[in-house]
């Protein structure tokens, strides 16, 4: 029996004009994609160009800052010198300066229009929190008067019970207070509705125990400080001038059109694309790096920059990224809490200025497979106003024999700890990018430069002579060359490396707070710079004559104990991973790996002996970082079951259907078909198919039992699940007609501007 199959096109005729490429109204999943390209193509500017002339740049710069020349302005003078030596000197807040300090910060608010006050906090989701309140109060007449007293200016208490604290806190004690942090100065947000005064809070549960990231900044902070003034007492530098963690965040994003933003459900959920085959022209030509930025992502840049700005962020370079689409913006680096408030105000900006112009900001470490992930370069060091950057080399040899003993400090640290560093930058997102051969391996070691890796060489052989250009090197006594600023070349694959006055954590991922990582360096150089303290101490017992010996033995026992962290060479290459594991290195490949290193009794003295995270904190913090991991993945694993049977399989059925119809007809009327094609297409919807079951099943599949093991199944068996959906519906991207596919494409997304 012979049916006449009517072609697909023609049925469609029926009820609407054809699709195609050409056509204005396609009837095929493909009209998203489309009208995404027809309104990108448009794009118009909506809003009115800047003005730079107008007000100037440096003008702006803090004016929406309470900052300390506001403060010394408008407040009296003993409550201006007493904040001050809080904000500077780490000096415990004399809290009775409260209510004249919100009485100034209120009058200077509503001059600037704000209605409301809020405090910010920075719960453990990396998001920032913030919870309004109106100045205004009823006062039993019918009217209502401005109001803010120190109290409300202190302490807050958010109902913030749907945050994650890992156990600390049960829904129903849920009691949390918002605490107002003075080093870091509370600011205006405008929107054009008018304005709220934003005060930065640490987050506390009614115990007392931190559920945020400023708090343990704050904590490890004070811990650097104190351990780092032994160090200079015993180089003779007693004015204590407090010796604050600097750090200067690099932060790496993709624009992409809104409208292409908006057709991808894996972005707009996930902020990743879970499907999508990899562009003919991808980032191979090096054509998009430090390019000629296209003007509509210029014009975002400069009004980013210029709320940046007005926000007190001394914001400094920007440029494009190696992929297409992608782009970095960096500030001038601030002690590490007031560095970690702004790195959010940042990206919040970035997201909310890139909607104004009709694009989306992708912070995802992986928005896009096969294309350059993004990260966020933390350059970190420690250094004090009297002092200067403690991490930097200097001329003389006697501040070289100090900067020796820090830089040691920290690599003695980087070894101890490599694991606590894995941990704190592990991600569902950041697993996408380490150890994926564009950004730093899984494996943590140290760059250190040749000049540097040269000098420790000779510590470690005995220290005494050197050839490096003129006189001979026993540290701190005899000359010791002066090193060049820039430590020789650049190494890109290192994920912790010194560059020329500080080291760049590489390997943080560029949606992730940067408290964690600081936190953790913070701590781990402040235990060994105790170490190295206690050392120096013993040895030199009062008498400094003795302490450039000491420090000779110290600098070539840490080199030898933890010399094997220091590695120059491709962090790319396989050779490495044999390398690093034949000199014991970690090599934890995954978040799954990584995040239980928080338990490792190392790991839980450390933040107990410096007071920066309780054991419960920890555990706290293990429990919540795990449980989002799950989340995410879990999230992901959904949404591709749900695009893969709602957008994938329909497309390629349609177009299956349309080539079985061309076979038929063609017979009909006495022609062969090739069915090549139809057979491809046939057995990748099959197989299609068959891996959304096995990945409906795996998700199912609950055995684990607590959530390490939740989350080692997300990522043995949920996460390989998924990459196999999504290879089977990229090739099938490679074959369905164009004009049926419904998701936005690579090359459209990256290349449509
Ligand atoms: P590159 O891309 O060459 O690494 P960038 O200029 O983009 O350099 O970024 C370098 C970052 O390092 C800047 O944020 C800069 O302020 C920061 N930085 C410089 N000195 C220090 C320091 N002492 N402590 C912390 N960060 C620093
Ligand atoms: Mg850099």
């Amino acid at each position: 029996m012979s049916t006449t199959i009517i072609p697909e096109a023609e049925s469609q005729q029926s009820s609407g004009p054809a699709a195609g490429r050409g056509s204005s109204v396609p009837s095929s999943g493909a009209s998203a994609r489309m009208a995404a390209i027809a309104a990108v193509t448009n794009y118009q500017p909506t809003t009115r160009p800047l003005n730079f002339s107008e007000t100037p740049t440096q003008d702006l710069f803090s004016a929406n800052v309470f900052s300390k020349k506001v403060m010394k302005d408008r407040l009296p003078k003993p409550i201006f010198k007493s904040l001050v030596a809080t904000i500077e000197a780490g000096e415990k807040l004399d809290s009775s300066v409260a209510d004249i300090v919100a009485s100034a910060m209120k009058d200077w608010a509503i001059e600037k229009g704000a209605t409301h006050y809020a405090h910010v906090f920075f719960p453990l989701t990396g998001a920032t929190a913030e919870k309004h309140d109106s100045f205004l109060s009823p006062n039993g007449e019918g009217t209502a008067i401005a109001e803010f007293s120190g109290s409300q200016l202190i302490q807050g208490e958010p109902d913030g019970s749907s945050f994650p604290t890992g156990g600390i806190r049960q829904t129903f004690e849920a009691r949390g207070y918002t605490i107002w942090d003075v080093t870091s100065p509370a600011y205006i947000l405008e929107n054009p509705n008018g304005t709220t005064l934003c005060i930065p809070t640490a987050f506390v549960s009614w115990t007392g125990e931190a559920l945020d990231k400023k708090t343990p900044v704050l904590r490890s902070m004070e811990a650097l400080n104190r351990q780092a003034q032994r160090i200079l007492t015993l180089f003779g530098h007693e004015d204590s001038a407090f010796v604050a963690s600097t750090a200067g965040p690099e932060q790496e994003y993709f624009l992409i059109d809104r409208h292409f933003f908006f057709a991808r459900p894996d972005l707009v959920n996930a902020g990743r694309t879970l499907f999508g085959a990899k562009p003919p022209k991808g980032q191979e030509f090096d054509d998009h790096y430090f390019g000629a930025i296209p003007e509509r992502v210029l014009a975002f840049m400069l009004e980013t920059e210029r709320e940046l700005f007005k926000l007190g962020i001394p914001v400094k370079t920007r440029h494009n990224e190696v992929a297409p689409g992608q782009y970095e913006i960096a500030p001038v680096f601030e002690s590490a809490n007031l560095a970690t408030d702004h790195q959010q105000l940042m990206m919040t900006t970035l997201r909310r200025v890139a909607e104004k112009y009709g694009m989306a900001c992708l912070m995802h470490e992986k928005p896009f497979a096969g294309v350059n992930g993004s990260g966020k370069h933390v350059n970190w060091s420690l250094g004090s106003s009297s002092q200067g950057n403690l991490l930097d080399p200097g001329d003389t040899p006697h501040d070289n024999a100090q900067f020796l003993v820090f830089c040691a400090a920290v690599i003695r640290a980087v070894y101890k700890y490599q694991g606590l560093l894995r941990a704190v930058v592990a991600s569902a997102g950041n697993d996408h990018r380490l150890g994926a051969n564009e950004a730093p391996p899984a494996i943590i070691s140290i760059f250190l430069g040749d000049q540097l890796t040269d000098v420790f060489g000779q510590i470690k052989a005995g220290g005494a002579n050197s050839s490096l250009e003129k006189g001979t090197l026993t540290v701190g006594v005899d000359v010791l060359p002066p090193l060049p600023k820039d430590a020789g070349d650049r190494n890109r694959t290192s994920p912790f490396a010194f560059t020329g006055n500080r080291f760049e954590f590489r390997a943080v991922g560029s949606n992730q707070s940067i408290a964690g990582p600081l936190v953790a360096m913070n701590a781990i150089v402040a235990e060994s710079i105790d170490y190295c303290a206690s050392q120096l101490e013993k040895a030199t017992q009062g008498d400094p004559e003795s302490l450039h010996s000491a420090v000779q033995t110290l600098l070539s026992e840490v080199i030898n104990e933890c010399g094997a962290i220091i590695f120059n060479g491709d962090g790319y290459s396989d050779a490495w991973h044999t390398e690093a594991s034949e000199r014991g290195l970690l090599n934890l490949k995954t978040t799954a790996d990584a995040l239980p290193y928080l338990q490792a009794p190392e790991v839980q003295e450390l933040f107990e002996k410096y007071e920066v995270l309780s054991e419960r904190e920890l555990e706290s913090r293990l429990e919540t970082y795990l449980e989002q991991y799950c989340m995410t993945v879990n999230v992901e694993a959904q949404l591709t079951i749900e695009m893969a049977r709602t957008m994938i399989f329909p497309a390629a059925i349609r177009y299956q259907n349309e080539l079985a119809a061309t076979c038929a007809n063609l017979k009909l009327v006495g022609y062969e078909f090739d069915t090549d094609t139809l057979d491809v297409a046939t057995s990748l919807v099959k197989s299609l198919q068959d891996s959304i079951a096995v990945l409906d099943k795996a998700m199912s599949e609950d055995g684990a039992v607590d959530l390490v093991d939740e989350a080692r199944h997300c990522c043995d068996v949920v996460l390989p699940a998924m990459s196999t959906v999504r290879e089977y519906a990229d090739e099938l991207e490679g074959i369905v007609a164009d004009d049926l596919w419904p998701l936005p494409t690579y090359q459209e997304m990256l290349f449509i501007k």
